[in-house]
């Protein structure tokens, strides 16, 4: 099955992306919505988080306590990486259960991860796609989107790999600014990808 990874920053519509190939019937894995499935549900991943973070990681209802383990990761790479160490190979994991899954007549199948270079993950993948869009229209529409300032939408987006550093790594690219069809890019991507024209 050719597995094709999609990322793109924060805003940048990787998400809506996304959408447009599932109306085509492309399967596609979410991996950040998976990760905040599998921090309640991958026994592995609970016991990791209450050993390495302490039992509060997790309220007595069994909820991850995220306002103590956000406080815990922001300014504190070392407990960050922690952190990924333990949720990166969980969602590995999802994914292959995920792929089992997967109808096999499926012709490729996507796997959206907003740190898909920074997790290393895309070399799981045979392909991969950057969305990218300008600064201003990404905090326009996370800002418009979410309770959030711009400030805090720049502080996340301090976190992960710039544009400029994810572009040579990218395969393929869509630009999200209004400029080019997505719908078109999007069709001229899934020929491709059926034809293995790559
Ligand atoms: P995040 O990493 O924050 O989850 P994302 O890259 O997945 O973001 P989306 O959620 O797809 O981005 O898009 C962000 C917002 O911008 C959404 O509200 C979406 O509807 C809107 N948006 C994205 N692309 C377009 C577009 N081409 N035209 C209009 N609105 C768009």
């Amino acid at each position: 099955m050719l597995k094709i990874g999609i990322t793109g920053g924060i805003g940048s519509g990787k998400t809506t992306v996304c959408r447009v190939f599932e109306t085509l019937g492309i399967p596609v894995f979410y991996a950040d919505t998976s990760a905040k499935e599998i921090m309640v549900k991958d026994e592995i991943l609970v016991k990791g988080m209450k050993e390495t973070f302490g039992a509060e990681s997790y309220t007595e209802a069994g909820e991850l306590n995220r306002p103590y383990i956000s406080g815990l990761v922001f300014n504190d790479q070392r407990q960050l990486d922690q952190l990924n160490a333990l949720v990166h190979p969980a969602v590995f994991r999802a994914f292959d259960n995920w792929l089992s899954t997967v109808p096999s007549n499926a012709p490729y199948i996507l796997k959206e991860a907003a740190l898909l270079f920074e997790s290393g993950s895309y070399r799981m993948c045979d392909r991969s796609i950057l969305v990218t869009a300008p600064l201003k229209l990404k905090l326009e529409r996370v800002t418009g989107r979410d309770h959030t300032t711009e400030a805090q939408v720049l502080a996340r987006m301090d976190k992960q790999l710039s544009d400029e550093q994810k572009m040579p790594m990218a395969d393929d690219h869509i630009t999200n600014d209004g400029s080019e069809s997505l719908i078109l890019q999007v069709l001229a991507l899934h020929q491709k990808y059926l034809d293995k024209k790559f």
